[in-house]
C-alpha cells in the first residue's frame, strides 16, 4: 500500500484521487497542510507527495522548491494540475517536482503507472547518487559544491576530513564557519564569486588555508561554475589537493641537492645496476664530466686500470651482502688525469627494506697523499739535516711549550742528554741566556714572538767548565703563526760562530791597523782622539796633546830612493818615533810620510814641545839605507785638546797638520797651532774659489819685465809675469796665488792664457818690425803645466804657426820641476828644444842646485836667484858663490841671466863678474804692456847708435 501525502484545496484533490483511486487496499491518502507535509517528509514518512496547484496559501511550486532543496527529495513529489499552461509545468519541474499529472479524465490503470513511474524515477536517481557519492568520496582530493554565499552544498569525505568533520556535518554550513582567519574566507568568497558571476574556470590556483586546528595548508585548487545543481541555484564547483606535504618534499629535496652541490665530496647516486641516475658538483669537478654526460652511464667511466676485476668482485660482493664498501680508488678523469679518491659506497633501502641503490661518496686524496708523501720525505729530510749538520736544531711547540732539540745542541752546549735533557723553553732558553748574562735574548725572542721582528737572532759566549774555552754560538729561529696571527711555533738553528767571531775581530783590528808601519791608521787614530775630547768634555781640566809629525822632503825622497825603499825609510821612521813614546800615547800613521801622535793627559803643551824636540833629537843620526846614509828630518805641528779646543776629531788632526805645515814652511822643528793659521788656510780655500771667477771673469793681465844686456846696456827680451786684478783686493801677486793655483791644478788653465797672451804679443811685435821684432819673451811654467800633454801641445802649435822665430817664445822652468821624474823631464824639454825654444833654468841655486842639471838638460840660460844678486856687493861668500855659477854657466855654454838687480853696485858687480843679463828694479819693474812697449822706445833711443843687443 502507498502512502500518499495530500497537500490540496479543500479536499477536492483528496475527493478526486479516491474516486480515481478505485481499489482503497493499494493507496492510502492522507490529507496534509503544507507545513504537515514538510514535517512528515522530513521524518520520513508517506512515500509520495501529491500537491495540489491550487495548495493553500503557499502555491504548489514554492512548496516543491522547499522540499527539493531543503529535503533531499527521496520522495516523487508530484504536482496535480488541471491545467495546461506550459509555463506552470515547467516551472514545477524546476522547482523540483518528478512528475506533473493532469488528473482530469485520468484512468486509474495510468494513475497507477504515473505513480509507479515517478516512484521509480527517485529510486533511480537515488541510486545514481548514492554511486556519485561513493565516487567523489573515494576520489583522494577535495570535492566541494558552494554557492555564492560560501554555503556548502556538495562535500566529499576528502573535504570533511580536510576540515576534522563529517560529510553531513559539514553540508549546509558556510564556510566562514570553517575558517579561522577572516581574510582567508573573504578571499576565497571573492574567487568563488568571480567565478560563478562571470563564469571564469580557475585552475591550478595555490592557496593557503588555516584549519580550525591551527595548521596551515597549501591547496591546489580549480574551480568552475556551476548552474545545473540542485534547484539551478548558482554555484561553484571545487576540487583542491591539499599540497603541503608534497611542498615540504620538495622544498627538503631542494635542500638536500643544494647541500649535495655545496659538498666539497662528489657524490653518485646509481640503480643496483650500476647506472648512474645522480651526480653533485663536485663529482662534476673533480671528474671532470658533467651531470649531463654522465647521468645513465656507469661508474665504468672513471675506471683506471689501476683496480683488478678481483677489487670489483669483492666490492660487489660487500656492496650486495647490504654493507658499505670503503677504499682508496685510482680513477681517470675525463681529461685522463688520474686521481685517488677515498671512496665510501652505501646500498640504500625503500620502506620495504628492498636494497633499491647505491650512493657513493668520493673524497679526492691526491694532494692529501702527495702532501703525506712530502711530509714523509721532509722528515726524512729533516732528520738527515739534522744529523749531518754542523748547526744544532731546535724546535719549540709554543702551545704546549715542548722543546726538542737535535743531539748537536747538547754537544754545542756541552750537555749531557739523559742528565741535562732540553726539554722546555725555560730549559733551552735559560740555558742560553745564562750563558753569558744576556738578558737582551728574552727581549729579542719577544720582539719576534710579537711580529716586530722577521726572525729571532742571538748570539752568546759559552764558556766551558774550567772557564778556559769560549765558545761563540748563534741563535736563529722563526715562529710559525695561526690565523690570528699569534706564534704556535718556533724553530731555528745554532751555529758555532768562534772561528767567525775570531776573524771577525782580527779583520777589526786589522781595519785599524796601518799594513806598512803596523802603527793604527787613522781610523783608528781618530776613535782615540774622540775618546780624549770626550774626557775633556767630562773633565774640565783635562788636557791632551796631538801631533802632527811629517817628514821633510818625502817626495823628494820617494823620487830618490824609489817606492820600496821609501816605504822601507818610512818604517824605520815611524820604529824610531815610537821609541819616543810612553805606552799610553797613541802613534798612528795618517798619510803619506806623515804620522799624528795623541799624549793622552798632560799637564801642558810644553809635554808635546819636549816629545817634538825628543823627535827631532831621534832624527839626528842618519838612515842607512842601500850603503846610503840618508838624513831625515822632522816638522811637527801641535795642538791642544782642552774645553775650549774644537770638539771635531778631523778639526783637532786638521789644525795638528796645518800647524805642521807652517813648521816645514818656516823650517822649523816644530810650530803650535794658532788661530791665524786657520784663517790662512781659510784664505786660501777663499783664494781657490775666487780664482775660478778669476779666469772666467778675465781678470787676469800679463806684465812685463824687461832683461837687459848689462855689458851693452841695452833692452834684450822681456819676462811674463802674470798679475791678478781682483776686484776687492787690487792687484795680487803671483807669489801668492800661483802656489795656490799649482796645488789646485787651477795653474793649467792660468798658464795657457798666460802662453796665448805671450804668443800674441809677440805676434803684435813682429808684425810692427824694427827692434821689436827682435824682442823675446819669457814664460814661467809650472812642474804641472810641464807634466801637463795638453799644455805641450798648445806650445808645438803655437810655436809651429807662430810667424816670429821660435826662439822668441822662452820657457822658465824651476829645478823643483825636473825632480819630479827626471827621465821623463829630460825627454820633454829635449823636445822643446828641438821645436827652437830656449829654455832657461829659474831660480838657481835656491833648490837641490844640482850641478849635474846644468850638464844634462838642454838648458840655454841660467838665472841666479835674486837673494844672491841681493848680497853679491855686501857678502863676500855670496859673492864667491855667484862668481862659480856665472863662470860654471859660461863655461858651459849658457848664458847667464841676474834676477833682482836692484842697485847700480849689483850691476858692476856683475857685470865684472861677466854675468851676461841683468832683471831687476834697477832698470824696470814689471809693466803693463802699453808701458813695456814705451821702455822700448825710450830704452832704445838711449842706446841709439850703439846698435842692438846680442841675444842670448
Ligand atoms: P820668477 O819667475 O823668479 O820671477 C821673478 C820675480 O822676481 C817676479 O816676481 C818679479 O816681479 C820679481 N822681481 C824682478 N826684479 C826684482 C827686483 O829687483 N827686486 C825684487 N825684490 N823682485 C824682483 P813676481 O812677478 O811676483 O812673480 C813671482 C813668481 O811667480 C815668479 O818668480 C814665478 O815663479 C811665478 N810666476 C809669475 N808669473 C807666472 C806665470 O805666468 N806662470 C807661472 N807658472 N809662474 C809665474
Ligand atoms: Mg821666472
Ligand atoms: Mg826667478
Amino acid at each position: 500500500m502507498l502512502h500518499i501525502l495530500v497537500v490540496d484545496q479543500g479536499g477536492a484533490l483528496l475527493d478526486q484521487l479516491t474516486a480515481l483511486a478505485g481499489d482503497a487496499a493499494l493507496y492510502r491518502f492522507e490529507s496534509v497542510t503544507v507545513e504537515e507535509a514538510y514535517a512528515s517528509l522530513q521524518q520520513r514518512r508517506g512515500d509520495l507527495l501529491l500537491v495540489d496547484d491550487q495548495a493553500g496559501e503557499c502555491t504548489g511550486i514554492a512548496l516543491l522548491h522547499r522540499c527539493a532543496t531543503e529535503l533531499a527529495m527521496v520522495v516523487p513529489l508530484i504536482y496535480c494540475t488541471n491545467s495546461i499552461d506550459k509555463e506552470m509545468i515547467d516551472a514545477a519541474f524546476a522547482a523540483g517536482a518528478t512528475d506533473v499529472l493532469r488528473l482530469k479524465g485520468m484512468s486509474a490503470d495510468l494513475f497507477g503507472r504515473s505513480l509507479c513511474y515517478a516512484l521509480e524515477q527517485v529510486r533511480q536517481r537515488l541510486k545514481t547518487n548514492s554511486m556519485l557519492r561513493t565516487i567523489i568520496d573515494l576520489v583522494p582530493g577535495m570535492i566541494y559544491v558552494k554557492d555564492r554565499d560560501g554555503r556548502f552544498l556538495l562535500a566529499n569525505q576528502a573535504t570533511a576530513e580536510f576540515y576534522g568533520t563529517s560529510v553531513s556535518q559539514i553540508i549546509g554550513t558556510n564556510q566562514a564557519y570553517w575558517h579561522r582567519d577572516v581574510d582567508e574566507f573573504a578571499l576565497f568568497q571573492e574567487q568563488d564569486r568571480k567565478v560563478i558571476d562571470h563564469h571564469e574556470h580557475i585552475e591550478g590556483m595555490i592557496d593557503q588555508l588555516t584549519t580550525p586546528d591551527g595548521v596551515c595548508h597549501i591547496l591546489e585548487t580549480s574551480k568552475i561554475p556551476l548552474s545545473f545543481f540542485d534547484g539551478n541555484v548558482p554555484a561553484v564547483l571545487g576540487i583542491s589537493r591539499d599540497i603541503t606535504e608534497n611542498r615540504r618534499l620538495q622544498k627538503a629535496q631542494t635542500m638536500v641537492m643544494a647541500a649535495l652541490d655545496a659538498a666539497a665530496d662528489a657524490v653518485v647516486i646509481t640503480a643496483l645496476d650500476g647506472t648512474i641516475e645522480y651526480v653533485n658538483l663536485a663529482f662534476e669537478r673533480m671528474t671532470g664530466y658533467s651531470a649531463a654526460e654522465a647521468i645513465g652511464q656507469t661508474p665504468r667511466i672513471l675506471k683506471s686500470g689501476h683496480q683488478d676485476t678481483a677489487f670489483y668482485r669483492e666490492m660487489w660482493k660487500i656492496l650486495l651482502a647490504g654493507e658499505t664498501f670503503r677504499a682508496v680508488i685510482t680513477n681517470r678523469r675525463k681529461d685522463g688525469l688520474l686521481f685517488e679518491a677515498e671512496e665510501t659506497i652505501t646500498p640504500v633501502y625503500d620502506e620495504h627494506n628492498h636494497m633499491v641503490a647505491f650512493v657513493a661518496v668520493e673524497r679526492d686524496v691526491t694532494e692529501k697523499k702527495k702532501a703525506e708523501q712530502a711530509l714523509r720525505s721532509s722528515e726524512e729530510r729533516f732528520s738527515l739535516a739534522a744529523e749531518g749538520s754542523n748547526d744544532g736544531l731546535w724546535d719549540w711547540d709554543i702551545v704546549n711549550d715542548q722543546v726538542y732539540v737535535s743531539p748537536r745542541v747538547y754537544a754545542m752546549v756541552g750537555r749531557d742528554e739523559t742528565s741535562g735533557a732540553i726539554r722546555t723553553a725555560a730549559d733551552f732558553f735559560d740555558l742560553l741566556a745564562a750563558a753569558d748574562g744576556q738578558s737582551g735574548l728574552l727581549k729579542r725572542i719577544n720582539r719576534h714572538l710579537n711580529g716586530l721582528t722577521e726572525y729571532f737572532s742571538h748570539e752568546c759566549k759559552i764558556s766551558s767548565e774550567d772557564g778556559k774555552k769560549n765558545r761563540w754560538l748563534q741563535a736563529r729561529g722563526i715562529a710559525r703563526r695561526d690565523e690570528a696571527g699569534h706564534a704556535i711555533r718556533m724553530a731555528g738553528s745554532l751555529t758555532d760562530i768562534t772561528v767567525f767571531k775570531q776573524s771577525e775581530k782580527e779583520l777589526v783590528e786589522q781595519s785599524l791597523r796601518d799594513p806598512l808601519t803596523g802603527l793604527a791608521n787613522r781610523k783608528m787614530f781618530m776613535n782615540h782622539l774622540t775618546s780624549a775630547i770626550h774626557a775633556s768634555d767630562v773633565h774640565g781640566d783635562y788636557q791632551a796633546a796631538v801631533l802632527y809629525i811629517g817628514i821633510n822632503r818625502m817626495k823628494e825622497l820617494r823620487t830618490s830612493m824609489g817606492d820600496t825603499l821609501g816605504d822601507r825609510l818610512i818604517s824605520k821612521v815611524a820604529r824610531r818615533i815610537r821609541d819616543c813614546t810612553r805606552p799610553s800615547d797613541v802613534f798612528a800613521y795618517v798619510h803619506s810620510g806623515e804620522f799624528a801622535m795623541l799624549l793622552p793627559k798632560v799637564q801642558s803643551q810644553h809635554a808635546a814641545e819636549i816629545m817634538a824636540t825628543r823627535i827631532d833629537k831621534a832624527m839626528g843620526r842618519p838612515f842607512r839605507e842601500s850603503a846610503q846614509q840618508i838624513k831625515v828630518s822632522t816638522s811637527i805641528g801641535i795642538t791642544m785638546i782642552d774645553h775650549s779646543s774644537s770638539r771635531v776629531p778631523e778639526y783637532v788632526l786638521r789644525d795638528a797638520a796645518l800647524a805642521q805645515s807652517e813648521a816645514r814652511k818656516r823650517s822649523q822643528q816644530y810650530s803650535l797651532f794658532d788661530q791665524r793659521m786657520h784663517d790662512a788656510a781659510l784664505q786660501r780655500i777663499q783664494l781657490e774659489s775666487e780664482l775660478d771667477d778669476a779666469i772666467a771673469g778675465h781678470q787676469f793681465q800679463l806684465y812685463l819685465q824687461p832683461i837687459m844686456d848689462l855689458q851693452h846696456e841695452v833692452i834684450a827680451g822681456f819676462e811674463a809675469l802674470i798679475r791678478w786684478m781682483h776686484h776687492d783686493r787690487g792687484m795680487i801677486s803671483p807669489a801668492e796665488f800661483i802656489p795656490v793655483a799649482e796645488e789646485t791644478g787651477q795653474i793649467i788653465e792660468i798658464g795657457k792664457w798666460v802662453l796665448r797672451q805671450a804668443f800674441q804679443q809677440l805676434c803684435k811685435w813682429h808684425g810692427m818690425g824694427g827692434v821689436r821684432s827682435d824682442l823675446y819673451i819669457s814664460i814661467n811654467l809650472s812642474p804641472l803645466q810641464l807634466a801637463d800633454e795638453a799644455t805641450l801641445q798648445l806650445i808645438y802649435q803655437l810655436l809651429e804657426q807662430a810667424p816670429f822665430p821660435p826662439s822668441h817664445l822662452r820657457i822658465e822652468i824651476t829645478e823643483s820641476a825636473i825632480l819630479e821624474d827626471a827621465e821623463y823631464t829630460r825627454s820633454l824639454l829635449g823636445k822643446l828644444h828641438e821645436c827652437g825654444s830656449r829654455l832657461y833654468l829659474d831660480d838657481f841655486g835656491t833648490g837641490y842646485s844640482s850641478l849635474s842639471y846644468l850638464h844634462s838638460f838642454p838648458f840655454d840660460v841660467l838665472k841666479v836667484d835674486q837673494s844672491f844678486t841681493f848680497k853679491i856687493d855686501s857678502d863676500p861668500a855670496t859673492r864667491k858663490i855667484t862668481e862659480s855659477i856665472i863662470q860654471l854657466g859660461t863655461h858651459l855654454g849658457m848664458k847667464v841671466v841676474a834676477e833682482g838687480v836692484e842697485t847700480e853696485a849689483h850691476r858692476n858687480v856683475l857685470i865684472g863678474m861677466g854675468c851676461h843679463y841683468g832683471q831687476g828694479y834697477l832698470f824696470s819693474k814689471p809693466l803693463p804692456p802699453e808701458q813695456a812697449e814705451t821702455f822700448i822706445d825710450t830704452s832704445c833711443l838711449h842706446v841709439a847708435g850703439q846698435g842692438y843687443a846680442e841675444k842670448p
